[in-house]
């Protein structure tokens, strides 16, 4: 697999599709996240997580992400365009975040691309963060100089730490899956997800509820207070033509 990976790229096997973002109150489209697949010769379409940790193990994540990253950049400039205005959010991981030189590498790719900074958001989670965090941090606020959006994904999982929101440069929180999904479990997980939601708003961050499964969360997230969501209720990962025809009408 790591020889084949290898050659993905350069074989046209990896693809992108794109996870539609809304805004809850307005229920408009309002961005997209970019999701990468491997559309193997034999195996079929590869999910991330069966190639992404073995790409990172590999050092093949630099030129993964590289691609995901320009491939992104070239959708978000298709978009604009054909006049549809949106949020382009990418994922980079905890190694590709740590590639010498990235942040002028993505400079460098969107000057190239005529891509507005200002459309592209990095996702990144908190792992990014363990090894060398001043680095993360100089590295983010580079970026975010130029006008990229930083958002923290699958916040409240793992080693999330509340002294990451103080630290770092983010415009953007995504509660993590796991606590939507298990909202109808309970009191608790409202609880928890009220006051990320709080605290995310306090800060000045906004929010995104990700795993948005059923219109009744879809409703509860909106009505305390959180500005987006993402999920299956929304909508599956899908092929850049068939995210314009959404733009156009209210979910
Ligand atoms: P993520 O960034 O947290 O992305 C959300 C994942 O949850 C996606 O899985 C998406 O398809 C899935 N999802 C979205 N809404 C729902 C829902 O309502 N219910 C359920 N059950 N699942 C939902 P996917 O595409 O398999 O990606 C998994 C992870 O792989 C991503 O998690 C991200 O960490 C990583 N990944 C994906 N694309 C890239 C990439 O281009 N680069 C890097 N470095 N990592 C990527
Ligand atoms: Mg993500
Ligand atoms: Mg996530």
């Amino acid at each position: 697999m790591e020889s084949t990976l290898r050659q993905a790229a350069e074989r046209g096997e990896l693809i992108l599709q794109y996870q539609p973002k809304y805004d809850l109150g307005t229920r408009q489209l309002v961005g997209v996240e970019a999701l990468v697949r491997w559309n193997h010769p034999t195996l079929g379409l590869v999910p991330p997580a069966r190639f992404i940790p073995l790409a990172e193990e590999t050092g093949l994540i630099g030129m993964v992400g590289e691609w995901v990253f320009r491939a992104a950049c070239a959708q978000a400039r298709r978009w604009r365009e054909a006049g549809c205005r949106m949020q382009v959010s990418i994922n980079v991981s905890a190694r590709q975040f740590r590639e010498p030189d990235l942040a002028n590498r993505m400079l460098a790719i969107m000057a190239e691309i005529g891509v507005d900074a200002a459309g592209i958001e990095l996702e990144l989670t908190e792992s990014v963060f363990m090894e060398d965090a001043t680095r993360a941090v100089s590295t983010l606020e580079r970026l975010k100089a130029a006008g990229v959006r930083i958002a923290i994904d699958d916040f409240g999982t793992g080693y999330s730490s509340l002294s990451y929101l103080q630290r770092l440069p983010l415009d953007v929180l995504k509660i993590d899956q796991s606590f939507i999904q298990n909202l109808s479990e309970g009191p608790d997980n409202a609880a928890i997800v009220k006051a990320v939601i709080h605290m995310a708003r306090s800060l000045g961050i906004e929010v995104v509820a990700e795993g948005v499964e059923t219109e009744r969360h879809a409703n509860y997230l909106g009505a305390w207070g959180c500005t987006y969501g993402q999920g299956f209720f929304f909508g599956r990962p899908m092929a850049a033509e068939d995210v314009i025809a959404r733009s156009a009408t209210a979910h």
